[in-house]
């Protein structure tokens, strides 16, 4: 038989899968002698059951629960709905992997209007009883019931205005029994029922609540968001209630072992004097720093230190760790591995591994390649920062920097983000609906709450810049404006965000390039060890080339060369070269663009000293370099003096009606073999020059773009070696070359072993070779590709992650073939792909000899070669 309840005392934190982290966590540490409230989980598979079972919770997982109640009730010598001494429970979801602020919680559940009476007689404390009835009937009615909380809110808040409050803490009991008795006139208006009072239905509809919130339209984003599968399932725990809010002895609190934005060794948290769990994730009160119960309650901050230290100890690793205090008593109420910040995350890993509490390969499994990029974007240029305009302060939440117009709404970031403008969301606080918005946005503004609340917690962990709990700024959500110090700012003005310092500006800043030193340094250096992978990078200028050294690039695997044809002054000369009608022309143009080719050519070997240097002869389709209106086909004929209708008749014939399948690539090396020649000739005299000039040995690899005959490779690759052979002949010097070929169109994989016998390296062109594998356009393909993921029939974009089943199939067959022919064939990738942690995993599976990716990839790329071969060798044990 299939037991779905589990007691706290019968769990440990392996059992996250069936538990969910929550449940495991809360076991573990019942285990291992904490003060835990009792409780019991529900399992992860009497979720799926539920589904199974089209959402009933079937007879015999109703039984376990009910048993489990009663041991509850045994054990806390409480009895549910009790009118002398009320057993009340909290009801937790927990999923597997956690998903903060995804999935809801009720406090307080058991109480009717019997049992609020024996709460207050319990406790002696009827005030107490009645603030936790109120909480419990609005915190029911919003998640079970589904009645916006506002609802409430109102009711509430007029309450405390009729009476002249400000505070919640406040209230009289008179108060609260109005605003109980409004409650429920509410709850019986939106729903013709009353609020349930038997205790046993309330849990039972809470727990079939939190099942179903496994589906609700946030935790799906979040799933996707991160990559969870949804057929994991949520578990439910039901937890018996300790209070924070029985007076100024009791308080509810967050903290991490360690600072998530920096990663500082040092209590992180905050908390609440008399309140209730909600009140300090919701930032509705501005809460106190951690330390600061040191003062309020020194013996239990003492007792809550020694736990935190023995808990990150005990899982080594930086917890997060929610608590509250009754009466003085410490009770935890959760603990897990704490969200942090992608600099956080490697401070506390060589940290952890210097202090011995871990070991290296944990270390780079600690660190997710992704959030490297965090790092890798631009700061705040220092001296701009100066000169400009602070608007106000808040606090640092996530780190970062951040310039965009003000959007007030999740959904106007969204629209603004479709037309590619960058945004800031500005709210008075944030909460699980606006999470699409902020994943679109450049950054984040809150005026309420602390560094735990939702927008701080979720800001940090996307890696996006939030400044929250600005109490300064008045947010106008409705008439979008938000006013400060009196300024007004209105929606689509220009501030920027420091995540780092708190600070708000005015207008836009420009930006600076970031660094790789300190633990980040030592981090990739412990990566360098463990990878085999080599990693070079895609760069075009010396510039990128010399950002990508910087980053730890071991060559260039891509550097294509059209880009170099756009340039004003030279994009006269490449019209001229294509419009040509005799060789002689065309010739004339080439010899003008051939200075400038070698000019590129030197400043990037200079900037690679004598790494390898992969250099990709022309492959756009020559329509690209067309002129296209009738105005650029008037200026072309001036300037190169030829007729203007004769031009334009050239112009028109060279056009195509699906170009990325035309004329391009090898194929115009096949028609106009003086354009390979030029740039064959630019490439090897550049070669030469660096090597007179400096002594480096340059070894250019030139590769030709997508051959898919052997023959085409065979007649081009003569032309290579004529060409090298003249220019080192005339200028009386060797220089090593290499001359290989991409591989990016699928007859070329499937014929590898012939293709290979011309090819002294292969590179795999996996953005053409996904384009043509599936026959998609990349340039198209973005419009039905969303759809595609929304109906499961792809889990990522293919032009992201490679498709190993079918585009990762040529690939291993291209390296059979080619191994077959040649040996020791030099084999790397080159497409988007090779910056993809996924994909590297694969290529070092395939056993590439190197990665390629852009420059700001390099160090992901890095981490992400070295956690291929630690996965490896864990899932070949
Ligand atoms: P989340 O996953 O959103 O953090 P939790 O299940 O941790 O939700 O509940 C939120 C808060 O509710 C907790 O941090 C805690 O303060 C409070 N809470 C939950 N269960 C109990 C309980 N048994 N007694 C007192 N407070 C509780
Ligand atoms: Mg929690
Ligand atoms: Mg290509």
């Amino acid at each position: 038989m299939v037991k779905y309840v589990y007691a706290f005392e019968e769990g440990n934190k392996e059992m996250k899968k069936l538990l969910g982290g929550k449940g495991a966590n809360l076991a573990e540490m019942t285990k291992i002698g904490l003060p835990v409230p009792q409780g019991f989980t529900v399992s992860t598979e009497a979720c799926n059951k539920y589904y199974e079972d089209n959402k009933q919770i079937n007879d015999e997982i109703k039984k376990e629960i009910f048993n489990n109640l009663k041991d509850l009730e045994q054990r806390t010598e409480k009895i549910f709905g009790d009118i002398d001494n009320p057993l009340l429970v909290s009801v937790r979801s927990g999923a597997v992997i956690s998903m903060p602020g995804m999935m809801d919680t009720i406090l307080n559940l058991g109480l009717n209007d019997e049992s609020v009476e024996g709460l207050a007689k319990a406790t002696e404390n009827k005030r107490f009883a009645y603030d936790s009835y109120r909480r419990f009937i609005q915190m029911f009615s919003d998640v079970v019931l589904e009645i916006s909380k506002y609802k409430f809110d109102n009711i509430l808040e007029s309450e405390k205005e009729n009476n002249n409050l400000e505070l919640d803490t406040e209230l009289t009991i008179e108060n609260l029994k109005n605003i109980i008795k409004e409650y429920k006139e509410l709850v019986f208006k939106e729903t013709r029922k009353r609020f349930p009072q038997d205790p046993k239905e309330q849990l039972l509809m809470a727990i079939e609540a939190v099942f179903d919130s496994w589906n609700n339209p946030r935790a799906n984003v979040y799933r996707q968001l991160h990559d969870i599968p949804s057929h994991l399932g949520t578990a439910v725990n039901v937890q018996s209630m300790v209070f924070g809010n029985m007076g100024e002895t009791s308080g509810t609190g967050v903290a991490f072992t360690r600072n998530p934005s920096t990663g500082e060794k040092k209590l992180f948290g905050e908390f609440l004097m008399n309140a209730q769990g909600e009140d300090v994730v919701a930032g509705i009160r501005t809460p106190q720093t951690i330390e600061h119960l040191k003062n309020v309650m020194p013996e239990v901050y003492e007792q809550f230190t020694n736990v935190a230290e023995l808990l990150e100890n005990h899982y080594t690793d930086m917890q997060d760790i929610e608590f509250t205090i009754e009466n003085g008593n410490l009770y935890l109420l959760q603990t897990r591995n704490g969200k942090r910040t992608a600099a956080a995350a490697i401070n506390i890993a060589v940290e952890m591994v210097r202090d011995g509490i871990i070991d290296k390969e944990t270390a780079l499994m600690r660190i997710e390649p992704i959030q490297l990029d965090q790092l890798l974007h631009p700061t705040f240029d220092e001296k701009a920062l100066i000169e400009s305009n602070k608007i106000t302060q808040g606090l640092p939440a996530s780190p970062g920097a951040a310039t965009g117009k003000i959007c007030f709404s999740a959904e106007d970031v969204v629209k603004a983000s479709q037309e590619k403008q960058k945004t800031i969301l500005v709210r008075m606080e944030t909460s699980p609906e606006d999470i699409e918005g902020m994943v679109a946005a450049e950054g984040i503004l809150t005026a309420r709450g602390g560094m735990t609340s939702h927008a701080a917690v979720v800001a940090r962990g996307m890696g996006k810049c939030c400044v929250a709990g600005c109490g300064e700024i008045k947010v106008d959500e409705k008439n979008k404006l938000f006013k400060v110090n009196g300024k007004t700012f209105n929606e689509g003005d220009y501030i920027s965000l420091d995540g780092n310092t708190g600070i708000v500006y005015e207008g836009k800043i420009p930006t600076r390039e970031p660094e790789l030193s300190g633990n980040f340094a030592e981090l990739m250096k412990w990566a360098d060890e463990y990878r085999i992978l080599k990693i070079r990078t895609n760069a075009d200028t010396p510039r990128d080339a010399q950002t990508a050294v910087k980053f730890g690039a071991e060559g260039i695997g891509l550097c294509r060369t059209e880009h170099m044809f756009f340039d004003d002054e030279r994009i006269t000369v490449v019209r001229q070269m294509i419009t040509s009608k005799t060789v002689e022309n065309r010739l004339k143009a080439l010899d003008k663009l051939l200075p400038y080719q070698k000019e590129d050519f030197v400043g990037i070997f200079k900037a690679m000293e004598d790494r390898p240097v992969t250099i990709r002869l022309l492959d756009p389709p020559l329509h690209e370099f067309l002129p296209h209106t009738d105005e650029d086909i008037r200026q072309l004929s001036q300037q190169i003096k030829v007729d203007y209708n004769e031009l334009k008749e050239t112009v028109e014939e060279l056009k195509e009606f699906n170009p990325m399948l035309g004329h391009r690539g090898c194929r115009l090396a096949i028609t106009y073999p003086e354009i390979y020649e030029m740039q064959v000739k630019a490439i090897m005299m550049a070669a030469i020059e660096v090597k007179k000039e400096t002594g480096i040995a340059v070894k250019p690899e030139i590769m030709v773009p997508l051959v898919g005959l052997e023959k085409e490779l065979e007649i081009i690759r003569e032309l290579i070696n004529n060409t090298a052979q003249a220019v080192m002949k005339e200028a009386n010097t060797e220089v090593e070359y290499l001359v290989g070929t991409m591989i990016e169109v699928p007859r070329a994989a499937l014929t590898a072993n012939e293709i290979a016998k011309h090819a002294e390296f292969f590179s795999f062109g996996t953005n053409d070779l996904t384009q043509t594998t599936f026959a998609f356009s990349r340039d198209d393909s973005g419009k039905f590709i969303s759809e595609y993921r929304k109906k499961g029939i792809f889990e990522k974009d293919p032009f992201e992650r490679i498709d190993q089943a079918g585009v990762g199939k040529l690939m291993e067959i291209a390296v059979e073939l080619g191994q077959q022919t040649r040996k020791d064939i030099k084999l790397g990738i080159c497409g988007e792909h090779g910056g993809e942690p996924e994909s590297i995993r694969f290529c070092h599976k395939l056993g590439l000899h190197y990665v390629s990716c852009s420059p700001f990839r390099v160090p992901i790329a890095r981490l992400a070669a070295a956690r291929a071969v630690v996965i490896n060798k864990v899932q070949s044990k």
